[in-house]
C-alpha cells in the first residue's frame, strides 16, 4: 500500500505551524489512542500512522527533508537499524499533555517496540546543510568541512568505564532494565532509573564521557562534490554520523547541498540559459558575437533581421550530467537593445533612416497595426 502524506494523515495544510501540527495530533491521537478503542485494528494503525507523521513534522529538520524528499527521506531500513536512536519520542507530547499521569501511554509503546537497551546501537545520522557556488556545484570540487559531532571517547574506547572498574547486575532491576509496577488493571513497565535502562552499574566510569562512551568533538571531513550538482542534492558520507553505543556501528552523514545562482548562467536540470544583449544595428545587420560558456568564450553567428528573444543552441555546452549521462546543453537567448541616450546627431540619423522605411522593413509591427484595424469593422 503507497503511503499516505503525513499532512493529509495530520489534517494540517503544508504551511501549517508547528503549533497547529501539534494541536491536530493531539486532537487525532486521543480519538484513535488504542485505550479508547481496545481491540480495533484499524484505529491501532490509524494511531501508528499518526504517531509517524508526527515524529516527522514536528522535527524541523524532518520536516524540511519530508518536504523537499517525500517519504524517500527516510529510508526504512536505516530507521530499523538506528533503533529509533535519533528520533523524536512521540510520547513526550503525552506526558506534557497529561501530566506525570502520562505513564500509562508508556505501557502501549513498551519493551517489545525498543530495541534491547543492552545491545549495541547504531549511531544517529547527521544532516549538513551547505552553501556551494555555483562553479563549484557544476564543475566539481573537495571540501573540508568541521562538524561537532558525538564520537567515541578516546579515553575509554567507547567501553564508558575505566580499564580496572568492574560491571555489576544493576540490584534494583535485577539486569532486565525495567521496573514493573502495578497500576489499577495496567502493570507498567518503565524504564530502571538507577540504570538507566542498561541492567548494568560501571562502578568506576569513565573519568572523561562520564560512562557515556562517546564525546562531543570536532571532526574535519573532506567531502568530493561530484560535477553537476544542483540545490538539494545529499551526499552520504558512511560512518561520518555520531558513534555507536556499546559497540554498535557509527550513523551516516547526509550533506545536503544548496547552491548558489549565478549572474550569468540560469540552470534548468543539466541545461544552461543565458541571455545576451545585442545592439539594434548587430541585430538589424547581422554579426559575429562572443558567448560566455563554463569552459571558454565561443562565438555564434547572427543572421541579419534576428528578433530579440530568439534562442540559439549549443549542444553538450551546459552541465555535466551527476549521472554521468552526457552534458546538458546551452541556450543563447539574445535580447536586443534599444539603443538610449542618443545625442542629437544619432537622433538626426535614424529620424533619416525612419523617413526611408517602408511596410517592408518592419513586416511584424506592419501586419500586427494591419490586423488591429481590423478588429472594428
Ligand atoms: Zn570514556
Ligand atoms: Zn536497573
Amino acid at each position: 500500500m503507497a503511503k499516505r502524506d503525513y499532512y493529509e494523515i495530520l489534517l494540517v495544510e503544508r504551511t501549517a505551524t508547528d503549533e497547529e501540527i501539534k494541536k491536530s495530533y493531539r486532537k487525532l491521537a486521543i480519538k484513535f489512542h488504542p485505550d479508547k478503542n481496545p481491540g480495533d485494528k484499524e484505529a491501532e494503525e490509524k494511531f501508528k500512522e499518526l504517531s509517524e507523521a508526527y515524529e516527522v513534522l514536528s522535527d524541523a529538520q524532518k520536516r524540511a527533508a519530508y518536504d523537499q524528499y517525500g517519504h524517500g527521506a527516510f529510508d526504512p531500513r536505516a530507521r530499523a537499524r538506528s533503533g529509533g536512536g535519533g528520533f523524536h519520542d512521540p510520547f513526550d507530547i503525552f506526558r506534557e499533555a497529561f501530566g506525570s499521569g502520562g505513564n500509562i501511554f508508556d505501557e502501549f509503546f513498551g519493551g517489545a517496540q525498543r530495541a534491547d537497551p543492552n545491545g549495541p546501537q547504531r549511531g544517529s545520522d547527521l544532516r549538513y546543510d551547505m552553501q556551494i557556488t555555483f562553479e563549484d556545484a557544476v564543475l566539481g570540487t573537495e571540501k573540508e568541512i568541521t562538524i561537532n559531532k558525538l564520537d567515541q571517547c578516546e579515553q575509554c574506547h567507547g567501553s564508558g568505564r575505566e580499564a580496572d572498574s568492574k560491571v555489576k547486575t544493576c540490584p534494583t532491576c535485577q539486569g532486565r532494565g525495567q521496573v514493573v509496577t502495578a497500576r489499577g488493571i495496567f502493570s507498567i513497565a518503565q524504564t530502571c532509573s538507577r540504570c538507566a535502562g542498561t541492567g548494568r552499574i560501571i562502578e568506576n566510569p569513565c573519568k572523561v564521557c562520564r560512562g557515556a562512551g562517546r564525546r562531543e568533538r570536532s571532526t574535519k571531513i573532506t567531502l568530493r562534490i561530484p560535477a553537476g550538482v544542483d540545490t538539494g542534492a545529499r551526499l552520504r558520507s558512511t560512518g561520518n554520523g555520531e558513534a555507536g553505543v556499546r559497540g554498535g556501528p557509527p550513523g551516516d552523514l547526509y550533506v545536503v547541498l544548496h547552491a548558489k545562482p549565478n549572474e550569468i548562467f540560469q540552470r534548468e536540470g543539466d541545461d544552461l540559459i543565458c541571455e545576451v544583449p545585442i545592439s539594434f544595428v548587430q541585430a538589424a545587420l547581422g554579426s559575429d558575437i562572443e558567448v560566455p560558456t563554463l569552459k571558454a568564450r565561443e562565438t555564434i553567428k547572427i543572421h541579419p533581421g534576428t528578433q530579440t528573444g530568439t534562442v540559439f543552441r549549443l549542444k553538450g555546452k551546459g552541465v555535466k550530467n551527476v549521472q554521468g549521462y552526457g552534458h546538458g546543453d546551452l541556450h543563447v537567448r539574445v535580447v536586443v537593445e534599444v539603443p538610449s541616450k542618443l545625442n542629437p546627431a544619432q537622433k538626426a540619423k535614424l529620424q533619416e533612416f525612419a523617413e526611408l522605411c517602408d511596410a517592408n522593413v518592419n513586416p511584424i509591427s506592419h501586419g500586427f497595426f494591419e490586423k488591429a484595424k481590423n478588429l472594428f469593422r
